[in-house]
């Protein structure tokens, strides 16, 4: 595929800046490298392009306004750190965009506004509105109330980045770092390690080259970037991975010129797929072989394939669909846990005797049903 053809019709894009791209490996951010970011962003959006930006950087940066680097394994500390490097952090884009005369907007995420679709809803009027007064959207994960414990954690900005990118529709996510791309082997262990400039699937090949580095400050590493990259090419979002230092990046990507390595797609899942995939699964129903064998040929699932449901769960939720206990599809029930569990293995002519009432036939409408 052209590269330089495919970015041509890139309108929205989101570029996610990592940590030691922030800081430049030292204890704050780097203001020169934050307004060459707010410069090409200027360019972009006076072209028409519509820019959204999401950081990295609060930890180490609060870390170090603390002097407490050698306690940053300690959640409570990485809460604080968070909080007080948001701040600064966000001191510095606003410094670097005002020089512009573009105001900027903090949208800090936490993992229920991609599960809960009301919630959802909201937050995208607001930055459609932000987007449509001029100014440029900059998230970060809200760290000070996300640890692992309580389940609402992207962990990581590269995942935070696709999921942005998907939920706003964006066309293209670009994530710099200071990795300049995929490579077929470390480049950090290997002299000879090549670029990889194109994948068009994301195989297991591609996974095992991804290894594991990860940054010190930062939590993501090659293999957060494949995931990313993998979350994005379901939903027709392009992604590219490039090196933050090189000169200006963001702006000789737009114009395809060949940086960095792009995961290139032409899918395009609906929203309302690509929101049930990634949506947090409140339950689970276990299903029997046949009923398998007809999800994947999407067909929808009805009572008398289920053999037991887990967790409680109500009409509306998302649930994860097992057989033998693995996960081959993800949907949206008609009915709600206690239901389903008085229907399981019934056929749909004695549902409304069992139940007293009967939403459909089926349990989960195809339409409603993603496979995994
Ligand atoms: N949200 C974290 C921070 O601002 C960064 C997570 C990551 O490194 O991906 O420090």
């Amino acid at each position: 595929m052209n590269r330089k053809e495919h970015l041509k019709g890139a309108h929205r894009i989101v570029v996610k800046v990592g940590t030691s791209s922030i800081t430049r490996g030292g204890p704050s951010a780097s203001s020169e490298f934050m307004d060459t970011i707010a410069r090409q962003v200027k360019d972009l959006k006076d072209k028409g392009t519509e820019v959204l930006i999401v950081t990295s950087g609060a930890i180490g940066i609060g870390l170090a306004v603390m002097d407490a680097r050698a306690r940053s394994r300690e959640i409570p500390v990485r809460q604080a750190a968070a909080s007080i490097g948001q701040s600064a952090l966000m001191q510095k884009w606003n410094e670097s965009f005002q020089r512009h005369g573009i105001a900027t907007a903090q949208i800090l995420l936490t993992y229920d506004f991609y599960s809960d679709r009301e919630k959802y809803l909201n937050l995208r009027n607001a930055i459609q509105t932000i987007l449509e007064f001029g100014a440029v959207p900059i998230f970060n994960e809200n760290d000070a109330i996300c640890v692992k414990e309580i389940d609402a954690v992207f962990g990581d900005n590269d995942t935070l980045s696709a999921m942005v990118s998907i939920k706003m529709d964006a066309d293209l996510l670009i994530i710099l770092s200071d990795v300049h791309g995929l490579y077929d082997k470390d480049p950090k262990l290997f002299g000879d390690a090549k670029l990889i400039p194109e994948v068009t699937d994301i195989t297991d090949r591609i996974r095992e080259q991804a290894g594991d580095t990860a940054g010190r400050l930062g939590t993501g590493g090659m293999r957060t970037k494949i995931r990313a990259a993998e979350i994005c090419h379901e939903a027709g979002c392009s992604v590219i991975i490039a090196g933050s230092d090189v000169d200006d990046v963001i702006e000789r990507i737009i114009d395809g010129e060949e940086i960095g390595t792009i995961f290139i797609t032409d899918k395009r899942e609906s929203r309302k797929s690509s929101w049930i995939r990634y949506a947090h699964a409140s339950g689970s129903i276990e299903v029997d072989e046949g009923a398998k064998k007809a999800l994947l040929k999407h067909v929808s699932l009805l009572a008398v394939g289920i053999k037991d449901t887990k967790g409680r769960f109500d009409r509306g939720d998302v649930v994860n669909i097992t057989c033998g206990g693995a996960v081959i599809a993800k949907g949206i029930p008609d009915y709600n846990s206690d239901d389903i569990s008085k229907i399981k293995g019934l056929h749909s002519d004695r549902m409304f005797e069992v139940l007293g009432h009967k939403n459909y036939d089926n349990v989960i409408r195809s339409e409603n049903i993603v496979i995994m």
